[in-house]
């Protein structure tokens, strides 16, 4: 078994009801545990087209699944909630990424980054990761989550945001 935190993100139809029902299908899998589930922030699309706002979460699991097993089933969910396209920073209804697992540093090339390559320049992984595990520890940056979102906030500190 792993501990494993995911980023899940949304921004088109039902924003909402997208997490609530990737979030669902994460509990009733098999070899998943859902531990703690993050409020959710509504944030601005970083990059791409013009497109909507996201709703952004992170979920803490337990998962009896190898990573990229574990990678193959969320791609699965993410179809299933009719994610299409799968060029980055295009609008999505359901975006999920391995942030962490254990404390596991893998990189397979552009299939799989783990810990996830841009998290630590992104408020909309940082700040819902907080919520559940601020203590948590990058194993290659060696910092707290924390201390990451305080370098990108360094006048707010750890505020707690308001949640979507
Ligand atoms: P992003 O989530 O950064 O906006 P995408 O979801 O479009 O970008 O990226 C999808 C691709 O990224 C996937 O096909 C997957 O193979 C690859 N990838 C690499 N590392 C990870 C990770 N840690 N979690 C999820 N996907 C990853
Ligand atoms: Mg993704």
């Amino acid at each position: 078994m792993a501990i494993v935190y995911l980023g899940i993100g949304s921004n088109t139809g039902d924003r909402r009801a997208n997490i609530e029902k990737a979030t669902a299908l994460l509990k009733e899998h098999k070899d998943i545990k859902v531990l703690a589930v993050s409020p959710l922030i509504e944030t601005e699309p970083e990059g791409g087209p013009p497109q909507g706002k996201f709703l952004n979460g992170a979920i803490k699991i337990d998962a009896d699944l190898m990573p990229l097993d574990l990678l193959t089933q969320l791609k699965m969910i993410e179809r299933r909630l009719g994610r299409v396209k799968a060029e980055p920073n295009a609008p999505r209804p359901m975006d999920l990424d391995i942030l962490f697992y254990d404390d596991i540093v893998i990189v397979k090339g552009k299939s799989l980054t783990i810990p996830h390559p841009r998290l630590a320049e992104r408020l909309f992984v940082l700040k819902p990761l907080f919520e559940i595990a601020p203590h948590l520890v990058h194993p290659r940056l060696n910092k707290s989550i924390k201390e990451l979102m305080e370098a990108l906030l360094p006048h707010e500190g750890s505020q707690r945001f308001q949640s979507a």
